[in-house]
């Protein structure tokens, strides 16, 4: 009864989804039997990871998790936001998207570069109900990479609450500040005392 299916096949955010919720069993989509593709079209991050929770939860009849999340630039306009993971235009090329994101920072002054990472986790129920909440975390863009830790914009985000950039940190430390890691407690909380 207490089994969440989470919508991701990476084995970090299945480790750090079940050190949050611990009541329960986690599954990943493939250990579940869901072997779809999942189109992520939507136009926010809350509308991304409620288009994967409920395909899974619908698929598989189960209450499904998913999380979506990126890196907003307060210089881009919030770009690359839900783009991020294909914002040199390949899906998932770190280092050509770091590479962009670098170039377009080029001549943006050291009081200028804010940023942040959000993320958005959403979970349906197999009986249609839905919940999500939001976490970010604040830094901002360095002008090279710094660590050789993490995934993604890491090495490039200076985080203001480890006061390092998430490259140099641990996977503890990280996860501790992290915007999924924020957005995941506050699923839990909204999540207790609720029958899946
Ligand atoms: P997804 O939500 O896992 O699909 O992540 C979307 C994209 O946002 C990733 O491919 C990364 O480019 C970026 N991203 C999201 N979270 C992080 C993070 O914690 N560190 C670095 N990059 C991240």
């Amino acid at each position: 009864m207490n089994t969440i299916v989470v919508a991701s096949g990476n084995r970090g955010k299945l480790r750090e989804i079940a050190q949050i919720f611990r009541g329960y069993t986690i599954l990943s989509m493939q250990e579940a039997g869901f072997s779809g593709d999942i189109e992520e079209d939507g136009a926010t991050f809350a509308e991304n990871a409620l288009i994967k929770a409920r395909a899974v939860s619908r698929a598989l009849h189960c209450t499904a998790l998913a999380d979506d999340s990126g890196l907003c630039v307060e210089a881009l306009g919030g770009a690359p936001g839900v783009y991020s993971a294909r914002f040199c235009g390949r899906h998932g090329d770190d280092a050509a998207n770091n590479a962009l994101l670098l170039k377009k920072m080029e001549d943006v002054p050291d009081g200028r570069r804010a940023a942040y990472f959000a993320s958005c986790v959403a979970l349906c129920t197999a009986d249609g109900r839905e919940l999500t909440a939001d976490g970010r975390t604040y830094g901002r863009i360095l002008r090279a990479p710094e660590g050789e830790g993490g995934f993604g914009y890491d090495p490039l985000f200076y985080s203001d609450e480890l006061g390092k950039s998430f490259g140099a940190a641990t996977a503890e430390e990280k996860n501790a500040v992290s915007h999924r890691g924020k957005a995941l407690a506050a699923l839990a909380e909204k999540l207790a005392g609720v029958r899946l």
